[in-house]
């Protein structure tokens, strides 16, 4: 089993590398924000709690986004490994998840990071917004918003997974095919490392 945060701010291409790796690691795909715009769909309560905050840009509260994350994980039954995208987006959530796959005797074996200039994350989520239906894509206020955010909040998390030796960083600039060879070689390494321990 193998489990990879896919990290990076909003429109550093999570989701679209994320779709890659399943394929060809047999991986679950877990994305935090498609869980929430699912719920906001199906005007749940989940999702009427959540759309205040990602209509401004900000977190979903942790107690709220870890609750539901978790249900999401225990629902799988057998799963190769996962690929959590858009999680953990705190310390606090990054401390539940390690609970969580502690309580699953396994592990996260690492955080992938995809590097993007603010400059390039405005222009390819703006450019998002045209086709997304996503509201949060379409105000560059919001988006300005969500890069702060996650600056202030998120980007501590890549410390976390560093000072465990488990952080690893990808140039997320080039073709999608580029940037999914490069993520490739990061996992093929790690599946090398747990070959060679087990
Ligand atoms: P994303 O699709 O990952 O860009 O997430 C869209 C929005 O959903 C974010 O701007 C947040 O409002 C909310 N969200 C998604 N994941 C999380 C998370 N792990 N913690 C808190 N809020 C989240």
């Amino acid at each position: 089993m193998i489990n990879i945060i896919l990290f990076g701010p909003p429109g550093s291409g999570k989701g679209t590398q994320a779709a890659i790796l399943i394929e060809k690691y047999g991986l679950e795909h877990i994305s935090t924000g498609d869980l929430f715009r699912y719920n906001l769909k199906n005007d749940t309560e989940l999702g009427k709690e959540a759309r205040t905050f990602m209509d401004k840009g900000m977190l979903v509260p942790d107690d709220v986004t870890i609750k539901m994350l978790e249900a999401r994980v225990l629902e799988s039954k057998d799963p190769a490994g996962f690929i959590f995208d858009g999680f953990p987006r705190t310390i606090a959530q990054a401390d539940a998840l390690m609970d969580l796959m502690k309580r699953q005797s396994s592990e996260i074996n690492a955080l992938v990071k995809l590097e993007v200039s603010r400059d390039e994350i405005i222009s390819r989520l703006l450019e998002r917004g045209k086709t997304s239906g996503r509201t949060d894509d379409q105000n560059e206020q919001t988006i300005s918003k969500r890069i702060d955010v996650y600056l202030e909040e998120t980007a501590p998390v890549f410390g976390y997974y560093d000072r465990l030796e488990k952080s690893y960083s990808v140039d997320g600039l080039g073709t999608i095919e580029e940037i999914a060879h490069r993520l490739h070689a990061v996992i093929d390494h790690l599946c090398e490392l747990q070959n060679e321990e087990s």
